[in-house]
């Protein structure tokens, strides 16, 4: 048997059995210091407008920077977070976070663009959610339509009175909702009617075999069309190719994201890429 030292006391665990669990307990501790020291990072990637080509809005997307491990992806320390609650400080240090860079472009001339976060269903249970984000939003003077949570159908349809009523109070201060990884879940716009949603983003495994299963183009040209029937815009993720953007802005698509228009970029990236953007538009 082996101790392992966590913090003041001692977890016994004998080779290969409980391993999985000490591992757990160690990055819970890790995770819950992440945020003092200074360790996570909120990434930005681009969503672009079908029409014009220009970045209409950013996607915050949430990584670790782990002393020992490294970069450490969403996938790889969400749940985690998710079933510990600590997704609850998470979420607001990335709410914050998004709020103190809307509030930086705007100081670089960047004053409309559109910052969308990924919200998980734990911080719906949260009784200080409301408080919490108009705080934040008062402390950086941020218009809060400037805002978008993102939001998956599993969140959205869990205790899905208290759920809808969260999101009809933050929508009266102004934050915009959208459905995202539409295509995995339920995939009912019967389920979502009545909640406050503007947008919804088809899961990129669509977007992926569109091109090459018929099924899956139908799928896509249908949840447009579904979509825009009930006024809503949407968005196609995970876009890798021209042949697929082409084929999604002839389908009406409003706009896409992924890695053909842009990879995740930290903010100094994010600014650069915009200011030039508006050096050509002025040009
Ligand atoms: P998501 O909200 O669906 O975010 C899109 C994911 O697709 C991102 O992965 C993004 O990097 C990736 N992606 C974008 N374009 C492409 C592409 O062209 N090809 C491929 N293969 N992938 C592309 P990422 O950053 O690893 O995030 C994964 C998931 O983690 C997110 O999925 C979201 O559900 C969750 N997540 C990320 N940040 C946060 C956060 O701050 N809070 C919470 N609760 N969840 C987060
Ligand atoms: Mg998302
Ligand atoms: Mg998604
Ligand atoms: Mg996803």
């Amino acid at each position: 048997k082996a101790k392992k030292q966590l913090g003041n006391h001692y977890v016994i665990y004998e080779p290969g059995l409980k391993v999985d669990v000490s591992d757990g307990l160690l990055m819970e501790a890790e995770l819950r210091q992440a945020l003092r020291r200074n360790e996570l990072q909120l990434l930005y990637q681009p969503r672009v407008d079908s029409q014009t080509n220009r970045v209409s809005s950013v996607e915050g997307l949430l990584r670790w920077h782990h002393p020992q491990r490294g970069l450490l992806m969403p996938a790889d320390f969400i749940p985690l977070a998710e079933r510990t609650n600590l997704i609850v400080p998470i979420g607001y240090w990335v709410i914050n976070q998004a709020c103190h860079d809307i509030d930086l472009l705007g100081k670089w001339g960047i004053g409309d663009l559109h910052v969308a976060i990924n919200l998980s269903f734990q911080q719906f249970k949260d009784a200080k959610l409301l408080a919490t984000v108009s705080h934040i939003i008062k402390k950086h003077q941020v218009r809060p339509h400037l805002l978008e949570f993102e939001l998956t159908e599993t969140a959205m349809l869990q205790e899905q009175a208290d759920v809808a009523a969260k999101m009809k109070a933050l929508q009266q201060l102004g934050i915009n909702f959208a459905l995202d990884d539409f295509g995995t879940g339920f995939s009912s716009f019967s389920h979502i009617q009545g909640l406050p949603i503007n947008t919804i983003k088809i899961d990129r495994s669509f977007v992926k075999n569109m091109l090459i299963n018929r099924g899956d183009q139908v799928i896509v040209g249908a949840i447009i069309e579904l979509a825009h029937n009930l006024s809503l815009t949407v968005v196609a993720e995970g876009v890798e190719t021209c042949a697929q953007a082409e084929w999604l802005k002839m389908a009406g698509c409003d706009e896409m994201q992924g890695f053909l228009l842009s990879q995740p970029l930290n903010v100094e990236e994010l600014c650069q890429r915009l200011v030039e953007e508006q050096a050509v538009r002025a040009y």
